[in-house]
Formats: structure tokens, sequence, C-alpha cells
């Protein structure tokens, strides 16, 4: 592939969906499927160049994941495996409407919060943060649920918690009506003591 004619070069008639270019490159592709693909990727640079494009964006976002460095929701899967994969994984799971002392050492690769709520019936549900008096900093928009799993796994930025003084984190679900009508879900309250060694700092996440 001439990967130097790719941004100038004829772009492709019949470009490949990108959710076959990802279901190609995880070999998830029928037999005659992935032959057709194959074939036109070797004719293709365009393609190629978007096929490069979605590894390089799958494996950033997979690297990020098991750093354990951003904020996210993740599944009961992605926690098992971390921990079968050798991760040292720190849990808390607050009751709705309580509260629960938390910290992390250093050798702690992933935080997770276990935010227990009841979700069947809610079409959107938003996971916000607020501060110790309640105020909300800021939100995650339209999370993905599955309504029947009993709640939701959040993953603290490791970065952010390993770095972070003492302090007290209120986390709230809440769920969206069409009309934009907010029902709280569930309210949980981190106590975060910090024992690694000086102050700790407030990182930008
Ligand atoms: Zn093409």
């Amino acid at each position: 592939m001439n990967h130097d004619s790719t941004s100038e070069g004829p772009r492709c008639a019949k470009p490949i969906d990108s959710a076959v270019l990802a279901d190609y490159w995880l070999a998830a592709l029928a037999g005659i499927e992935e032959e057709t693909v194959e074939e036109h990727l070797f004719a293709c640079d365009s393609c190629g160049a978007r096929l490069q494009e979605i590894i390089a964006l799958a494996e950033g976002v997979r690297f990020l994941a098991r750093e354990g460095s951003v904020r996210m929701v993740v599944s009961d899967e992605f926690v098992q495996r971390a921990e079968r994969d050798g991760l040292r994984v720190r849990q808390y799971a607050p009751p709705p409407g309580g509260s629960v002392e938390c910290t992390v050492t250093a050798e702690d690769d992933l935080l997770i919060g276990r935010l227990a709520a009841n979700l069947v019936g809610a079409r959107r549900v938003d996971l916000c943060f607020c501060d110790e008096r309640g105020v909300e900093q800021f939100r995650m928009p339209d999370i993905p649920i599955h309504p029947d799993a009993g709640g939701v796994l959040y993953q603290e930025s490791m970065t952010y918690a390993k770095a972070s003084p003492s302090s007290r984190l209120i986390a709230r679900l809440v769920a969206l009506d069409e009309g934009g009508a907010e029902r709280l879900l569930g309210e949980y309250t981190f106590n975060h003591t910090r024992s690694l060694p000086g102050p700790g700092i407030w990182l930008q996440v």
C-alpha cells in the first residue's frame, strides 16, 4: 500500500463501512465476507488507510482503559478480564443513599465504583459528579446501561485518583425522560482519604 497517496489519492468509490473494517480487524467476519474485504484492501489505499486509523483508535482506547487513566463506564466483563490479567482492581460499592470510605494505593491499577440502581425502564441515564456540598461539577451524559444489570460500574481515572487530596465526592445517577425531566436513581458518597505521600493536587481530567 502506498500511504503517501492516501490523503490526496483517489477516493474509494465503494468504501467499506467502518464497522465492517473493525470486525475485519477483530477477525469477526465470516469467511466469504472476510475474503471480499481482504481483496478490496489489497487494491484500495483509501480503505487501507481507514483501517489503520481504526486500529490505532481501538488500540489507543484499549491502552488508556487498561492503564486506568480514563474516566469511563465499564462492564462487569471488563473488570473480570482485568483481574484475570493480573491487574490490581480496587472496588467500592456504596449503598444507594449511603457512603463509603475509600482510598487508593500506589499498587492499584484500576479504581471502580459500583453504583447499584434499578435501571429498568430508564431510557437515558446520566452520571453526575458533585462536590462535597452536592453541587454538580460535571456529568457524563447518556452513559451505556444494561437495564437489568442492577447498576453501573464507574472507572475513576487512576491518574486523577492517585494525585487527589483527601476529599468527598458525590456521584448521582439520574434518568431522563423524553421531556428532559430528571429522576434520581441513586446518590453515592465517596469519602476519599489520601494514603499516598504528600498533600495531593487536583488534576484536570
Ligand atoms: Zn475502498
